[in-house]
């Protein structure tokens, strides 16, 4: 058993014009918003990559679970490159593959189908936010 932490951060990669990429952001939506309010928390990518002191600083004191919208994993490598290793690693195609009868429509946000596959995405994120939080073994 690991240090216990406040607060897990959960990281969507920005994904514009991509399907799974507002899936990510919805995803980390809907866990920060209703599933583990106060607990899960949200920092802007951007701000990572500009090294903006406190983003900087929440990712490298806290577990950081990223969830990316396609296979160039922008949310894990802009982590990474902090020197900061991710504590889990989702894509977002992975949900669907799960549950192929939530097909996630819409770029700039998901329809009512997408925001069922995050809601559901959502409840196994959450897992894995309560065993970092409780500091438990990845
Ligand atoms: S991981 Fe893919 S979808 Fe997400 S920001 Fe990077 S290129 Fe865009």
């Amino acid at each position: 058993m690991g240090k216990k932490h406040q607060k897990v951060v959960v990281l969507p990669c920005s994904g514009i014009g991509k399907v799974f990429g507002a899936l990510a952001r919805e995803t980390a939506y809907e866990l920060v918003e209703n599933v583990r309010p106060g607990l899960a928390t949200l920092t802007c990518l951007p701000l990572l990559v500009i090294n903006d002191p406190e983003a900087v600083a929440l990712v490298t004191e806290n577990p950081v679970i990223t969830i990316d919208g396609c296979p160039k994993d922008c949310a894990k490598k802009s982590v990474e490159a902090l020197g900061k290793v991710v504590d889990k690693a989702y894509e977002a195609i992975k949900f669907y593959k799960e549950h192929k009868d939530l097909k996630p429509e819409g770029i700039a946000e998901v329809t009512d189908t997408g925001r069922k596959l995050a809601a559901v995405a959502a409840a196994e994120v959450a897992k894995m936010v309560d065993e970092l939080a409780a500091g438990e073994e990845k």
